[in-house]
């Protein structure tokens, strides 16, 4: 490719809007255009990236013996009603009429599609197991679209589904995908680690996530792990011990104290002379417009992924102050479960040890001490509600400590059992002569938010600078001045014997300071440059560069290409090392 025949529009500024250093750097290099909030244009280079990550997710889904199909965008709205996420997947469920008036969704995922396109046809367990996966732009209205491209609106996302006929075979189908996954990110240059997840929307038993483990804020994701074993599990799943042995007083008689203008944990904590893990904080949420009462021990954090969860409601939010004040009667910051009538109670885990507890008495200004649950108040649900914590003790091994740490999902894996192909009538017949519903799965990888965690991992303040597995080209020349005709035909030699070794290379024969030129090989990252110049010339050499190393290497016109082989073949391995 020549450079001023390709479109790369690369940009002086870094775009206001943009907050992600990825996200910056994929405009200011030229790579995507915003069309409007959440939607993308891919310039060539970026389609180049693209076309090398589907290739590697491509012959990987192959390899672990998965079947590309092509299902439709549009889909009919009939078969999200009839698994029920019409209604629960809300807003997110992009929605269309026809000219008839009939509803349609964008799909932002397949599983009715899929589910309905086996259905019928699939008859038999000798059919059994099956994996059909497709590469295809997605659609979510997702509530915050931000960071470019790695929450969109429209998205391309390869998806996967399998079908078993019984559990034993489930897990095999799990394995090769999670084996898959591995390879896929390794190949794209990137570690992940492996989480547990909350399944969500989605629905079904179980889910992990493939996170790639940043430090900057690109990392969406909290996700603890821990330092001894193999555990690891994402914010809305984990949950960490606390050994700390609760001492178990004598209950007392419960009393109301008065705790003038004491609303916080910290106030009434100092004013009481208790610790916070004495107090039940009580939380009031509008649970699908019903109120609940969350109740978590005042030194732990609630985790509002955890209580939709255990509530299985769609839509979750604190109640307002005026809708606090009618149920208790007092001001936010007095709310107790102590003769709390009309809602839910439900109770982390921890908050059913406590002995002697204070809580808020549902009066202004007044606290009780000495509450005992399940004495002085009943618990509708008792469940793990609360955070995690960095430095808590692992659930797994018991021994390690948590860590935390920042993640973007790249990728994820849902056992979803019998819960559409129940839900949509797709049975086979098994080797009992019995029908069954089909135990699925399904898999995800964000193709585009897959690119874009890549340079929010490797980049300097020059630019990005891509793993050479997924770089739109390997190799950047560069003649420091195009109107000297020796480094202008050097340049074009090496170029064309690169050419000719069907090497993916560009030639920057742009007229501009040479400054520029090294700014913008720079910003668009290709792993090797060529610079061809005056100083190097003389010396009868042209000089090697990787991107983001310092050394340099000089060689011979006639040596470059070799030579450039055999540094791209080294940084190909080190990939997959
Ligand atoms: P998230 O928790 O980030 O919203 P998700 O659980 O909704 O992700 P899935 O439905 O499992 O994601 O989609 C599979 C993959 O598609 C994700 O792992 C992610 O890499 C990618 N993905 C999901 N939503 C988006 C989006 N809005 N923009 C870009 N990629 C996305
Ligand atoms: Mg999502």
């Amino acid at each position: 490719m020549k450079w001023s025949e390709t479109y790369i529009p690369t940009l002086r500024e870094f775009p206001a809007e943009a907050e992600l250093i990825s996200h910056k750097l994929l405009t200011k290099a030229g790579y995507i255009r915003k069309l409007t909030s959440g939607i993308y244009n891919y310039l060539p280079l970026m389609q180049l990236v693209l076309l090398k990550i589907t290739n590697i997710v491509r012959e990987e889904m192959n390899r672990s013996g998965a079947q590309e199909i092509l299902m439709p965008v549009l889909h009919p709205a009939e078969l999200w009603q009839k698994s029920g996420r019409w209604e629960v997947y809300g807003k997110e469920l992009m929605r269309m009429k026809d000219r008839h008036q009939r509803d349609l969704v964008l799909g932002g995922t397949h599983e009715e599609v899929i589910t309905d396109l086996i259905k019928g046809e699939l008859r038999s367990y000798r059919q059994l197991p099956i994996n059909l996966y497709q590469i295809q732009t997605k659609f979510r209205d997702e509530i915050r679209p931000r960071f470019g491209l790695m929450r969109g609106r429209e998205f391309m996302m390869k998806d996967a589904y399998t079908f078993d006929a019984d559990e034993e075979s489930f897990k095999v189908s799990y394995q090769k995908m999670v084996d898959a996954y591995f390879e896929i990110f390794k190949r794209c240059g990137l570690e992940t680690k492996m989480v547990e997840s909350d399944t969500g929307a989605m629905g079904g038993k179980d889910a992990h996530e493939f996170m790639v483990i940043v430090d900057t804020e690109g990392g969406e994701n909290v996700i603890f792990y821990c330092d001894q074993c193999d555990y690891a599990a994402n914010i809305d799943k984990a949950t960490s011990l606390d050994l700390k042995n609760q001492k178990k007083d004598t209950p007392k008689k419960m009393e109301k104290v008065h705790t003038p203008n004491k609303k916080t944990i910290e106030e009434v904590t100092q004013f009481l002379g208790e610790p916070p893990e004495k107090l039940v904080k009580t939380l009031i949420y509008k649970a699908d417009g019903n109120l609940v009462a969350a109740l978590i021990r005042g030194d732990k954090e609630i985790n509002e992924i955890k209580l939709k969860n255990a509530l299985g409601c769609v839509e979750l939010e604190m109640a307002d102050f005026e809708s606090i004040k009618k149920l208790t009667g007092a001001e936010v910051g007095f709310s107790g479960p102590v003769g709390l009538s009309g809602v839910k109670i439900i109770a982390d885990e921890q908050v059913t040890e406590l002995t002697n507890a204070v809580t808020g008495a549902n009066q202004d200004d007044y606290h009780l001490v000495n509450v005992n649950p399940g004495k002085d108040f009943k618990m509708d649900q008792v469940v793990d509600i609360k955070s995690a914590e960095e430095g808590g003790v692992c659930p797994r091994c018991k021994k390690g400590k948590l860590v935390a740490a920042r993640g973007i999902e790249v990728g994820n894996t849902f056992m979803l059992g019998t819960k559409y192909s129940k839900a949509l009538g797709a049975t086979f017949i098994d080797k009992d002569r019995k029908e069954k519903p089909f135990i699925m799965g399904s898999y995800g990888v964000g193709i585009t938010r897959t690119a874009q965690a890549a340079v929010e991992k490797f980049h300097d303040e020059k630019g990005i600078i891509w793993p050479v597995s997924i770089s739109p080209l390997h190799v950047s020349i560069i003649p420091v001045n195009v109107q000297n005709q020796t480094q202008r035909e050097v340049a074009f030699e090496i170029y064309e014997g690169m050419r000719k070794n069907k090497m993916e290379v560009i030639i920057d024969d742009r007229d501009e300071r040479a400054g520029v030129k090294f700014n913008d090989s720079d910003l668009i990252g290709l792993p090797l440059r060529i610079t061809v110049g005056e100083r190097t010339f003389k010396e009868k050499k042209v000089e090697l560069s990787i991107r983001g190393k310092k050394e340099r290497i000089f060689c011979s016109k006639e040596e470059a290409v070799k030579m450039s082989k055999n540094i791209l073949d080294k940084l190909q391995d080190d990939i997959s090392l």
